[in-house]
C-alpha cells in the first residue's frame, strides 16, 4: 500500500499498472473510513487488480462551513484501517492538488438535483460532480465503487458518467449498518451519545414503515415516518420523500411502475443523518 499525494506520481504508476494489463478499482472517500467505506474497497478487490482509494475533504460539496471545519480529518488511522485489507494505492491530495485554479463548472441534472438533498443542500450535488469527475479524469479507473447509503448522490454519478461519456463503469455496493441498524457514517462519530442513542429509530422507522406501507396510502406513510422520528425531540426530519428510483421524482401511488425508494434526512442535533430503504 503506497501514499500519494500528487496527481503527476500517482498517475505515473497507474500507467506502469495499466500496461501491464491489470484493471484498476477506484474507491472516492472523503475518510474517516468505517467498515461502510471497506466494503466498497472490499467489493472492488475482488473485481478489479489494482485498488485505488482517494481520501479528500471536497471542499465545493460543502453548503455548511461549519460542516466542513468539522468534518472528521484521520488519515493516519485510515492508513491503518486500509492496511488490514487489500488496497494497492491510497490518494491523498491537497485542495490545491486538485483544485489549482477554482473550479466553476456548472452541472445540469435536472429533477436529480432539486428534490431532497439537492433541494436542502444547495450546490452540493455540483461540488459532487466537480470532485467525482476530477477523480475519475485523473485515476482513470475500468470501475468506480459508491455507496447505496448516498443514494441521490449514486443517481447523479451515473448521469454524470453518461454526460461526459467517462469510460468507467459505475458498480453500486450495498448499506452497511451497525448491529443496532444505522447505517454506518463518517459523521456518526460526531454524535453525542444521548443523539447516538436514539439515531438506530431512523432505520427503525422505515424498516416498520416498509412493512404496512402497501397497506396504507403514500402520504399516510410519510407522516407515519415523520410523527414517529420527531417524537423523540433529539431527532429533527428534514425531509422524508418515497421516489421513483431512477427518476427521483416523488411518488403519489403505490401502483406507479418502478422501484420505490424512500429516502430520508434527519437532524441529530447539528449532526444531518441520511439515510433510505428500497420499499
Ligand atoms: P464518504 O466518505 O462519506 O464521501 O463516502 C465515500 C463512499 O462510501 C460513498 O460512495 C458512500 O456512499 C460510501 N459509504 C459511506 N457510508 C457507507 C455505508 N454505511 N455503507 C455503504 N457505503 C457507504
Amino acid at each position: 500500500m503506497k501514499l500519494y499525494t500528487t496527481i503527476t506520481s500517482l498517475q505515473k504508476a497507474l500507467k506502469e499498472e495499466r500496461l501491464k494489463g491489470l484493471k484498476v478499482g477506484f474507491v472516492p472517500t472523503m475518510g474517516a473510513l468505517h467498515k461502510g467505506h471497506l466494503s466498497l474497497v472490499e467489493m472492488a478487490a475482488s473485481m478489479c487488480d489494482i485498488v485505488v482509494v482517494s481520501i479528500f475533504v471536497n471542499p465545493t460539496q460543502f453548503n455548511d462551513k461549519n460542516d466542513l471545519a468539522n468534518y472528521p480529518r484521520t488519515l493516519e488511522s485510515d492508513m491503518k484501517l486500509l492496511s488490514t485489507i487489500r488496497c494497492e494505492y491510497i490518494f491523498s491530495p491537497s485542495v490545491g492538488e486538485v483544485y489549482p485554479v477554482p473550479d466553476t463548472r456548472k452541472f445540469e441534472f435536472g429533477a436529480l438535483e432539486t428534490v431532497m438533498e439537492g433541494k436542502f443542500r444547495p450546490g452540493h450535488f455540483n461540488g459532487v460532480a466537480q470532485v467525482v469527475s476530477r477523480l475519475l479524469e485523473i485515476v482513470l479507473p475500468d470501475k468506480a465503487f459508491f455507496g447505496r447509503k448516498d443514494f441521490q448522490q449514486m443517481a447523479v454519478i451515473n448521469e454524470l458518467v453518461r454526460q461526459l461519456n467517462l469510460p468507467v463503469e459505475i458498480i453500486p455496493c450495498d448499506i452497511v449498518r451497525e448491529k443496532d441498524g444505522l447505517a454506518m457514517s463518517s459523521r456518526n462519530k460526531l454524535l453525542l451519545p444521548e443523539y447516538r442513542k436514539c439515531a438506530p429509530l431512523i432505520y427503525q422507522t422505515l424498516k416498520e414503515a416498509k412493512e404496512f406501507a402497501m397497506k396504507k396510502k403514500v402520504a399516510e406513510v410519510k407522516k407515519y415516518v415523520v410523527s414517529q422520528i420527531n417524537a423523540t425531540q433529539l431527532l429533527n426530519v428534514e425531509y422524508f420523500e418515497i421516489v421513483d428510483d431512477t427518476t427521483l421524482i416523488p411518488i403519489k401511488n403505490w401502483n406507479e411502475t418502478g422501484t420505490k425508494v424512500g429516502c430520508i434526512a434527519v437532524f441529530a442535533g447539528k449532526i444531518r443523518l441520511i439515510d433510505n430503504i428500497v420499499f
